[in-house]
């Protein structure tokens, strides 16, 4: 009998749910609203588990791995999500009650990265570190084939570790000089808006830095330049600490190619420790299905 298991991605408007194979197969997937109501969302998503599972009567499943936007402890206990307004909410056994099968759950961003461990930029290594540079940046750190939650569900938030830049930058954490306040793509924008042309533009977005580079302007590479500068540096943190075999770099401003990777995996090279330097830097490749792929492979992929 062929062995599949969900991965969902609950997010604070949306849920998304996919059905994997063992294989690393996405056989079905789709997107439903989350409800505000906690009980009304897990029955919902209890709902749409059987409705897919109806339609693969030959395939016994296994579980399901959820991600959730917060700390997760135990790999059950949401202890706050502000997304969607959770406190202390045991995911795995209120969704688990409701659906009959062996729940687990992760934080979204560190699921991810499992998920491309798995099946994405990381297939075959057991030791990961993923930046998912969006507006903000999150991630997620793999060692042994194991997120690292930490104690309090708080670890793997690589975009909150301290670079030499904009040290008196606020940071949506509350604190200042976070790498996410350089490297993002807000942290793009705001810096390049001290320069013409993006100085008088209505609208600024991560992409027009980056094509501005491309072609020729020297504030828009210095900008560009300084946001990899701070990705390598917190990849050399990193990498002291844990030793990846690679990083993957995710997220939208990720769409910018090797016009981010190669003076990030640049900078990474000019200031790692030699011990930890023989790393691979590739593009993350799951997109949206990263946590998808991530949520079944907690049941796929043995840790031990
Ligand atoms: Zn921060």
């Amino acid at each position: 009998m062929k062995q599949v298991c969900f991965g969902i991605d609950i997010g604070g408007t949306t849920v998304k749910l996919g059905l994997v194979s063992r294989e690393g197969e996405l056989m079905d997937k789709r997107e439903f609203p989350t409800f505000r109501d906690l009980s009304a969302t897990f029955d919902d998503i209890a709902d749409h588990m059987r409705q897919v599972l109806a339609a693969f009567p030959d395939c016994q499943c296994v579980g399901a791995g959820v991600g959730v936007p917060g700390p997760v402890v135990d790999q059950s206990l949401v202890t706050i999500c502000v997304n969607l307004g959770w406190e202390n909410v045991d995911v795995a056994q209120e969704l688990s009650r409701r659906a009959g099968i062996p729940v687990r759950a992760a934080n979204d961003a560190n699921l991810a990265a499992l998920g491309e461990m798995w099946q994405g930029g990381g297939k075959g290594c057991r030791n990961l570190v993923l930046f998912t540079v969006g507006t903000g940046i999150g991630g997620g750190i793999i060692c042994d084939g194991r997120i690292v939650a930490g104690a309090t569900g708080g670890g793997g938030e690589v975009g909150h570790m301290t670079v030499p830049f904009h040290s008196d930058w606020q940071c949506a954490c509350g604190r200042k000089g976070c790498l996410e306040v350089t490297s993002s793509a807000s942290g793009i924008i705001r810096a390049a808006r001290a320069f013409s042309p993006f100085k008088e533009m209505e609208k600024v977005t991560a992409k027009d830095v980056y094509d501005a580079a491309a072609a020729g302007d020297k504030n828009a590479q210095a900008v560009v330049g300084e946001a990899a500068a701070a990705l390598g540096m917190a990849a050399v943190t990193v990498s002291c600490v844990v030793n990846p075999e690679v990083i993957l770099l995710g997220g939208g401003v990720s769409a910018a190619g090797s016009a981010l990777l190669d003076p990030v995996e640049a900078a990474f090279k000019a200031g790692a420790l030699p011990a930890c330097a023989d790393v691979r830097f590739a593009l993350a490749q799951l997109g949206n299905n990263a946590g998808i792929f991530g949520g079944a492979a907690m049941f796929f992929t043995d840790p031990s």
